[in-house]
């Protein structure tokens, strides 16, 4: 179904590099951009929230979902599985809504590729992997392999994002924010 309506946001960056705090800033800038929240069989952390950080799915469950055609795209990031819901994606473009994808470049490409939807993809870079590891480790939440995993994931993603529309550098949050969102903005006219 080809919609002429509303656009796909893809934000994507490597992990650490602030795309939640971007996102959230978005959703809270512009009443027509509706965050998708994905399915994920990766483990709930602490402070999540089940239908609105992600919907917690067993492998079998999200394995179904595929076979249903239920998802726009899916991927295997980081071991783990996730997919951003076609239903709920169709459902706001229909009410004339953007939607915001935060999904890893895997999912970006195959959005891309989609001739059913509009999408404007944006990178998000960090300004060196020294900042990303730090950050990582500030957060508290994953083990060391895991941040070792993720930090290899990012070098592989950043070469990866050359399809990208945009690619911005998250040197200063708040000046990357002003950019993302005039970059939104300006595509939503
Ligand atoms: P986290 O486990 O830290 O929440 O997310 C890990 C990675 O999965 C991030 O790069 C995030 O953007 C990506 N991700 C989250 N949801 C989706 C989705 O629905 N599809 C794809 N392809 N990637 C996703």
């Amino acid at each position: 179904m080809k919609t002429k309506q509303g656009k796909l946001f893809v934000i994507s960056g490597p992990s650490g590099v602030g795309k939640t705090t971007i996102c959230k800033e978005l959703c809270a800038s512009f009443s027509n951009l509706k965050w998708s929240v994905s399915c994920t069989t990766r483990q709930k952390r602490n402070q999540e929230v089940e239908g609105q950080d992600y919907y917690f799915l067993s492998k079998e469950k999200f394995l179904e979902r595929i076979q249903q055609d239920g998802f726009i795209e899916y991927a295997l990031v980081h071991g783990n599985y996730y997919g951003t819901p076609k239903k709920e994606i169709e459902e706001s473009l229909q009410k004339g809504n953007n939607c915001l994808l935060e999904i890893d470049v895997q999912g970006g490409r195959k959005v891309k590729s989609d001739s059913a939807y509009t999408s404007v993809l944006i990178f998000i870079a960090p300004p060196a992997m020294n900042t990303l590891l730090e950050r990582l480790h500030g957060r508290h939440s994953d083990t060391e392999e895991t941040i070792q995993k993720r930090i290899q994931n990012a070098q592989k993603e950043m070469k990866d994002a050359d399809f990208y529309d945009y690619i911005v550098v998250n040197e200063n949050l708040q000046e990357c924010i002003e950019k993302v969102k005039k970059i939104v903005s300006d595509q939503m006219m």
